[in-house]
């Protein structure tokens, strides 16, 4: 800048153009060869001041010192214009563009302006400056092809990244980081942020990650909150000191899911390509989320929504996963087949959101059972199965024990303490399994043997079983058919008083003439018909018979009492009651005639359910009976808390009482003595001998039903029984016994 020489000195040489030149096209980045163009040219005109122009933005000054560069030096000034700059005095300036604006060669919109104290630019050196802004132009356009070529190598290299982590399914947090990374590197390590629209309330935005945009501010979130309103981008070409925010659209299913913000640093990329490389990255996030959400989706077709474990299909294909892979490596495999022992009833009475967090604790319970690598799955209903691979047999029988006393234990759920169980089939993957669904079945085979067989057990799979359910299935189809083509029908049993031996009542007792399986006794088809509600169906058909069949004996023996079975499935059931009060009604017989027997285990297993529904029972003024009393778990005490009339000491217990037999006989005493402390009656089921009656008449038991006096008989056999006995005031030993069961 310091040099005597006079504006007509200045003859460029072509050494000092390729020294220019070199210099110029020397650095790798814009804004170093800006600075050596500036500098070259400042010393050249021996000028005092200089500013480089680009895209509306000053990218270079020299001789400002410690000033900004004033607004009048940044005007659109002619050449020789003299400008009077604070500080420093008035200058002539002379400007050279970039880029000729009729040609637009080097696509460079900018020029460099000098300012010289006192003297003006002659000619030929405004001409000279001019040759070395279009020099700096063509330079910088190279370098601006050379940059966006290595942005477009770096991007695509960033985008493949974030693709495979997409494809791995890399966590969703950790592609949506890798991506607002990728954009951070990408546009000059400025501020990035993502905000993702909540979609419980799609009014919030939540930023996914602020790391890279520590200064995120209101002016980022009113941005973010336009380009989501379709807006679009926001650009402010006016704002040279702070940098523009860009913004683009994270869309999801045609819906805007949130959006990708970013101050982007440096020159290299333009602003058209900045903004076209945010959305590169937002279309990536668009990408990751929609991958997530299908992702998401699968899993949830797959998974039961209550417990969170595969569903019965994701199970089954699991399951035959292992199968084979157990048939290829010659390894075991076993598989549990669980089923809940009383969880009808609790979601019956405590309702469904009970029941799923019942079914939510189960699943809880089983899955600490067993190993993590082992597959547990809710198949429907209250129905789980676990996959044990690597597991024998045996080795899967202790699991089934495991999850049996897990299951056992007392559940909370809303404030109450619920019991209830559950019974496990076990089968290990064998040669005769075509596939995962025969496996499973006979584990379910296995299982219904459990339940059969009394709850909380654990059974393993045999062949024979097969054969038994098929049986069992028949039996069934043909029950079904039963309800409608008469041949249920029913027996009756006397019941006498044990101190006058008169007849007091009678005990319904349900007979089926299979027109091939001959007589089927009630033990072999009503647990049948009571696994499903055909039980209901055959109940309410016996109800309405016996009542019938009691108002037509009426008119010869009024007063004799009717004892009727009905199941627990029965008693559960809502309508019993208004069946029971519409036969009677319907037959005109007194409601306190009729005596309504259940069995203990609906006490054990649901107390709170029993009492409600054994009081609706006691409201229509029927008497309740507890039959087989003694069988089930239940201890004398429990008698207390139920309005029960009656209890009919179990046939067990009389088959043997003998004279010597004082254990027997204490224990059958203590039953009778405390029914009769509670004010209950007591009858004697299955009185065979002789002897048994004494025993019992001596304890003060106060009726009976047995062999001894009379079998089960058909309605007309029972009339003529009966005929026979009043005739007589009552059976005396050795009694008339009609045998037709
Ligand atoms: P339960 O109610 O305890 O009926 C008494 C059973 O003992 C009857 O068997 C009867 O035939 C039998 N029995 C009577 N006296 C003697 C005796 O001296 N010795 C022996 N060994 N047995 C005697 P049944 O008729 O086979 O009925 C079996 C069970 O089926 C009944 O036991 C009852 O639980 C059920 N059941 C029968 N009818 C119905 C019905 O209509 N509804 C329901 N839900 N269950 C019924
Ligand atoms: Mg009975
Ligand atoms: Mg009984």
């Amino acid at each position: 800048m310091n040099g005597p020489a006079s504006p007509t000195s200045y003859h460029w040489s072509v050494h000092q153009l390729t020294e220019y030149l070199v210099q110029v096209s020397e650095p790798r980045e814009q804004f170093a060869a800006i600075d050596a163009a500036l500098e070259h040219a400042i010393e050249t005109f021996d000028a005092e001041l200089g500013v480089v122009m680009l895209d509306n933005e000053l990218r270079a000054s020299l001789g400002f010192g410690r000033q900004e560069v004033p607004q009048c030096f940044l005007g659109p000034l002619r050449d020789n214009e003299p400008v009077e700059v604070p500080d420093i005095g008035r200058v002539f300036v002379a400007r050279g563009d970039l880029d000729k604006a009729a040609t637009r060669g080097t696509g460079c919109d900018g020029y460099m302006l000098l300012g010289r104290l006192g003297r003006e630019f002659s000619a030929e050196e405004s001409q000279l400056l001019q040759g070395m802004a279009l020099t700096l132009g063509l330079v910088l356009h190279n370098l601006s092809i050379l940059q966006a070529e290595r942005t477009r190598h770096r991007l695509v290299e960033t985008l493949l990244d974030i693709q495979k982590a997409i494809s791995a399914r890399r966590p969703l947090n950790e592609v949506l980081d890798a991506i607002t990374e990728g954009a951070w590197e990408l546009l000059g390590r400025g501020p990035v942020a993502l905000l993702l629209v909540d979609p419980a309330s799609p009014e919030l935005l939540r930023p996914h990650s602020l790391d890279r945009y520590p200064g995120f501010d209101d002016e980022a979130v009113a941005l973010a909150r336009g380009a989501l309103a379709g807006e679009g981008a926001n650009w402010e070409p006016s704002a040279l000191r702070s940098r523009p925010l860009l913004a683009a659209q994270v869309v999801v299913s045609g819906e805007a899911a949130g959006c990708l913000i970013a101050r982007p640093q440096g020159h290299a990329p333009g602003y058209r390509d900045q903004a076209e490389l945010l959305n590169a990255f937002a279309q990536q996030v668009s990408l990751a989320l929609n991958d997530a959400r299908s992702v998401d989706a699968v899993r949830k077709a797959s998974r039961d929504h209550i417990t969170g474990l595969p569903n019965r299909a994701h199970f089954l294909q699991k399951l035959e996963q292992e199968r084979l892979t157990s048939v290829e490596g010659n390894t075991d495999l076993t598989v549990l087949f669980i089923d809940l022992d009383r969880f009808k009833a609790v979601n019956d009475t405590l309702g469904h959101q009970v029941g799923d967090e019942l079914l939510a604790e189960v699943s809880r319970r089983i899955t600490t059972c067993i190993r993590p690598t082992d597959t547990a799955a809710r198949l429907g209903g209250d129905e789980f199965a676990v996959a044990l691979a690597h597991t024998d047999l045996e080795s899967g029988r202790g699991v089934a024990h495991r999850i049996v006393r897990a299951l056992a234990n007392p559940f909370a759920v809303s404030g109450r303490e619920v019991l209830i169980g559950a019974s496990v089939g076990i089968a290990a993957s064998a040669e005769r399994h075509s596939d995962a669904s025969a496996l499973l079945g006979d584990a379910d085979i296995a299982m219904y043997r459990a339940k059969r067989s009394g709850r909380g057990r654990c059974v393993v799979f045999e062949p024979y079983m097969q054969e038994e359910v098929a049986d069992r299935l028949d039996l069934f189809t043909d029950l079904q058919r039963l309800a409608t083509n008469g041949q249920l029908w029913l027996a009756y049993q006397p019941i006498l008083s044990l101190a006058s031996l008169g007849v007091e009542g009678v005990e319904a007792l349900m007979r089926w003439s299979h027109p091939v399986r001959g007589l089927v006794p009630p033990s072999v088809f009503i647990p049948v018909a009571e696994e499903t509600d055909l039980i209901l169906e055959l109940g309410a058909q016996a109800i309405e018979r016996a009542l019938a069949d009691m108002a037509s004996w009426h008119r010869h023996a009024t007063g004799l009492r009717l004892n009727l079975n009905v199941s627990a499935r029965q008693v559960v059931d809502q309508s019993l009651p208004e069946i029971v009060g519409a036969a009677l009604a319907a037959n005109h017989v007194p409601p306190e005639l009729l005596t309504i027997e259940i069995t203990e285990s609906l006490l054990i297993e649901d107390p709170e359910l029993a009492r409600a529904r054994l009081t609706r029972l006691k409201d229509i003024g029927v008497r309740l009976s507890i039959d087989d009393f003694g069988t089930g778990y239940s201890s004398l005490s429990y008698l207390r808390q139920y309005p029960v009339d009656q209890v009919k000491v179990d046939r067990s217990f009389i088959a043997e009482l003998r004279d010597n037999a004082t254990n027997d006989i204490a224990l059958a005493r203590s039953i009778i003595e405390l029914c009769q402390r509670l004010r209950i009656e007591t009858v004697a089921e299955g009185i065979e001998t002789d002897e048994q009656l004494r025993l019992l008449k001596e304890l003060g038991c106060d009726l009976g039903q047995g062999y001894l006096f009379a079998y089960p008989m058909p309605a007309h056999d029972w009339l003529t029984w009966q005929g026979a006995v009043s005739s007589r005031r009552g059976l005396s030993p050795p009694n008339l016994v009609s045998a037709s069961s």
